[in-house]
């Protein structure tokens, strides 16, 4: 028999998959939930690494809604050293709307020669509009 496939939760320390919601995680020990003074930018921002690619898009794009910019450095990170191309391109549309084309113009030029097509164009299409 297959074992049974309840929800799977994501250790907030190492994103290590976990069949229980709390408790010690079964890949690092820590503490599988988030911290409780986690606000919505720091679960927002944790959401950029998760594994499920949809999670990390959905947090991406939700930062700017939160309009916090304490998520900055994290999109910039996700466009640099991107978990996925996808991710990528939405962290870029993101940090440009919680940042600036002339705050960011460095990162654009960067990404318009080294980044993956997709990040190029979008960072090619914003420095156009500068
Ligand atoms: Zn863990």
């Amino acid at each position: 028999m297959m074992p049974s496939s309840g929800p799977t939760y994501y250790c907030w320390s190492c994103y290590g998959r976990n069949d229980h919601a709390s408790g010690p995680c079964d890949h690092c020990g820590d503490e599988i939930e988030p911290p409780a003074d986690a606000d919505l930018t720091t679960r927002l921002v944790w959401g950029i690494r998760h594994p499920n690619p949809d999670v990390a898009l959905m947090s991406v794009r939700r930062l700017p809604m939160v309009g916090d910019s304490s998520a900055i450095p994290a999109l910039r990170a996700a466009v640099i050293d991107p978990p996925d191309p996808y991710v990528a391109a939405a962290a870029l549309k993101s940090l440009l709307s919680l940042s600036s084309v002339a705050e960011e113009e460095e990162l654009l030029r960067s990404s318009v020669s080294t980044g993956p097509p997709l990040v190029a164009s979008i960072a090619r299409e914003a420095l156009k509009n500068m």
